[in-house]
């Protein structure tokens, strides 16, 4: 992404009301001109969270001014990798971040499977210290395809791991952030009744507008073929959520599962159908409805 695409980027984010700019990759760290769009970021006053897989080179830290490293503005969030074992070299990244940075680190994770094995992060969160919460997504299918994600018949088997993994953080004083997509439908009825993180579930499938490095603006990665608007027709984010609302709204009727037409949790207003790209995957490709536990 050009310079000049990036600060209209986050204009058009100030304008629109939010106070945290979010940059994704890739790597967003590897830009080369990371320095200076994170200072362009806090001149205005505005929060940055850095999606970042943990390759960061140490002169790049040192390159980013001491006081937007130390400013409580500037947080990473760091995609712990469950799929390595512990002498792997990425792991030895990651845990030198997390070292390095502590606090500053949120950890987070994608789960690609039921038995993925959550207890680095927590592990972890005790050793480094980092912020006490932890970002859990689920791996959703990118609707243009070609990338693993969780299959239906498995949902429930990755709520039950979340689950189970709730009880753990609870103990541990962490709170869970559940990422977009995490569906009633996943968890039992006791988790949805009873836990403090039950009210994350279900909504959180919106247009959070993502600005690609063309400058096309998309509802979010994993929609990103829908990207008919630019920057540079001075659009609002509240058009764009308007605008992709409606584009969305045949895909939602569908619902990401194939209950979703008679379930009494979309009908009591408590899911609004799961993620939306998996309602198109669900659509366009009958295929990956196949009954199949793999990813
Ligand atoms: S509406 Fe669909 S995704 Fe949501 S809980 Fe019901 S079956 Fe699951």
């Amino acid at each position: 992404m050009s310079v000049s695409t990036f600060i209209r980027a986050v204009d058009f984010f100030k304008a629109g009301g939010l106070d945290t700019i979010h940059l994704m990759g890739g790597e967003p760290t590897l830009h080369p001109k990371f320095p200076f769009l994170v200072e362009k970021i806090l001149e205005r006053r505005l929060n940055i969270q850095i999606f970042t897989g943990g390759v960061i080179a140490d002169s790049l830290l040192d390159a980013l001014d001491a006081s937007s490293l130390a400013s409580d503005n500037l947080n990473f969030i760091l995609n712990v990798d469950l799929t390595h074992s512990s002498n792997d070299m990425l792991l030895h990244h990651q845990e030198a971040l997390c070292q390095r940075l502590s606090k500053k680190i949120t950890l987070g994770a994608t789960i690609l499977h039921a038995a993925q094995d959550l207890s680095r992060l927590i592990d972890w969160h005790n050793r480094w210290h980092t912020a006490p919460a932890i970002r859990l997504g689920v791996a959703h299918p990118i609707a243009k395809g070609g990338n693993r994600f969780v299959r239906e018949p498995q949902l429930f088997n990755v709520g039950a791991l979340a689950e189970r993994f709730c009880r753990k953080a609870i103990e541990g004083g962490i709170h869970i952030e559940f990422d977009c997509g995490w569906t009633p439908c996943m968890f039992s009825s006791f988790f949805m009744e009873n836990s403090p993180f039950a009210s994350q579930i279900g909504q959180r499938c919106n247009p959070i507008i993502d600005v690609l490095p063309n400058g096309s603006i998309a509802p979010c990665y994993a929609l990103s073929h829908i990207n008919d608007k630019k920057l540079q027709n001075k659009e609002t984010r509240d058009n764009m959520v308007a605008h992709f609302e409606t584009e969305l709204e045949p895909w939602r009727e569908i619902g990401s599962k194939t209950d979703c037409t008679t379930c009494a949790y979309r009908n009591n207003g408590i899911c609004r159908g799961g993620c939306v790209a998996r309602a198109m995957t669900r659509g366009m490709h009958p295929q990956h409805k196949r009954a199949d536990n793999q990813f």
